[in-house]
């Protein structure tokens, strides 16, 4: 097998003409970067670049709202992922503005971390009516899908923000600006959903496209496709990740999700509504929808996209715009201790993940690098 540091020894030979920016859209590739210091090996002319990859940072700020306010004023439990606990909203001062305050203030709140718990808790709490709030993408909503399938209680039923990624890349592609000239495709994504969704890259803008898995070399293997690509005036997708990246990807994930789900035009915090990139629950179960069972919770008003908190960078983090550390509250005003906006919350956030790797300051002044 080609190790890490062959592959780099390899990139490093490529001859590049100019700066070249590679997007990565998945939260792991970027915790594998940050992680393994591969922006510092690699050569100065290399750029990787975050981007929309951590579904916990776009799941629209109404929708936490909203499972806070379910959580506070209907007699429910809610149980969600544990990295949603601490994603702060926009509310006036003293208010609650996290499911992990609503749970300090008294509401019914348990962290699961996958939907077989959350059939369990509505199992051993047959009185109580069990809410599911339940925001990822593909990976997290197949299993969703899945257990909507399987059949679950009576007295359980899902706060669904579930969003597909390929809508948000192809969103970027037709800006004006989309700001990468390469792409590595989510690896854990492909496999549900098979590779050939990332296939209009290539083939509609003329992007070099490789999808990788989360090791070190993997992702340079995939790195090293979409250089020569770009070197040899070549586009195609190059499936970096065949181990467990399969041509038609899980096919039975993928018949339970259209079983269970329906896709929607869908609001990403930050970044606005993106033409059919989410999913909601079929009609035939409505008795398991929490968005018709609650409609009471619903506040018209705080129907508002790209809403971050006063300061806060993340719908440019999110959209690849800057780095983390480029937001002027980035380890000053916002620490995963104390974090201001939900990029340093999630383990999947950019800001969370360079902190982790080390990154503490805001960089003083424009350079190419850090992490
Ligand atoms: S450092 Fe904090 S405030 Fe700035 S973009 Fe990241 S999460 Fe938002």
């Amino acid at each position: 097998m080609t190790t890490a540091r062959e592959w780099l020894g390899r990139i490093e030979t490529l001859a590049l003409p100019r700066t070249v920016k590679v997007m990565n859209v998945c939260g792991g590739h970027e915790r594998s970067i940050a992680m393994a210091g591969l922006r510092k090996a690699l050569p100065g002319k290399v750029e990787l670049v975050p981007g929309p990859g951590c579904p916990v940072c776009v799941c629209p700020e109404e929708a936490i709202y909203q499972s806070i306010r379910l959580a506070l004023d209907e007699a429910v439990t809610l149980v969600t992922f544990g990295d949603m606990l601490r994603v702060p909203v926009n509310v006036p001062r003293g208010e609650v503005r996290s499911l992990e305050q609503a749970r300090a203030a008294g509401a019914d709140i348990v962290p699961i971390a996958s939907p077989l718990e959350a059939v369990a808790v509505a199992r051993s709490h047959p009185r109580s009516k069990v809410v599911f709030f339940a925001a990822g993408f593909e990976t997290t909503t197949a299993p969703v899908a899945a257990m909507l399938v399987e059949g679950v209680p009576d007295n359980l039923s899902v706060l669904l923000a579930g969003r597909r990624t390929w809508p948000a890349v192809a969103m970027l592609l037709e800006s004006e600006a989309p700001g990468f000239d390469a792409l590595i495709a989510p690896g854990h994504v492909s496999t549900v959903m098979g590779p050939e969704e990332w296939e209009f890259v290539p083939h509609r803008h003329a992007i070099p496209s490789a999808v990788a898995g989360f090791t070190p070399e993997s992702l340079l293997a995939a790195l090293y496709s979409v250089l020569r690509q770009l070197i040899e005036g070549r586009c195609f997708l190059d499936n970096c990740y065949p181990e467990l990246v399969r041509p038609g990807g899980n096919r039975t994930a993928q018949r339970q999700i259209s079983d269970a789900l329906e896709i929607v035009d869908a609001s990403w915090r930050g970044i606005g509504t993106i033409a059919a990139s989410g999913y909601a629950l079929r009609a035939q179960l409505a008795a398991h929808d929490a968005s018709r069972l609650y409609p009471s919770f619903e506040d018209a008003a705080r129907k508002r996209a790209g809403q971050m908190p006063p300061g806060c960078d993340c719908a440019r983090v999110v959209l690849g715009r800057i780095y983390p550390d480029q937001c002027a509250l980035y380890g000053r005003a916002c620490t995963p201790r104390n974090p201001i906006g939900p990029c340093m919350v999630s383990d999947e956030g950019a800001c969370r993940i360079w902190w982790a790797s080390g990154v503490r300051e805001p960089r003083a002044a424009e350079s190419a690098k850090s992490a």
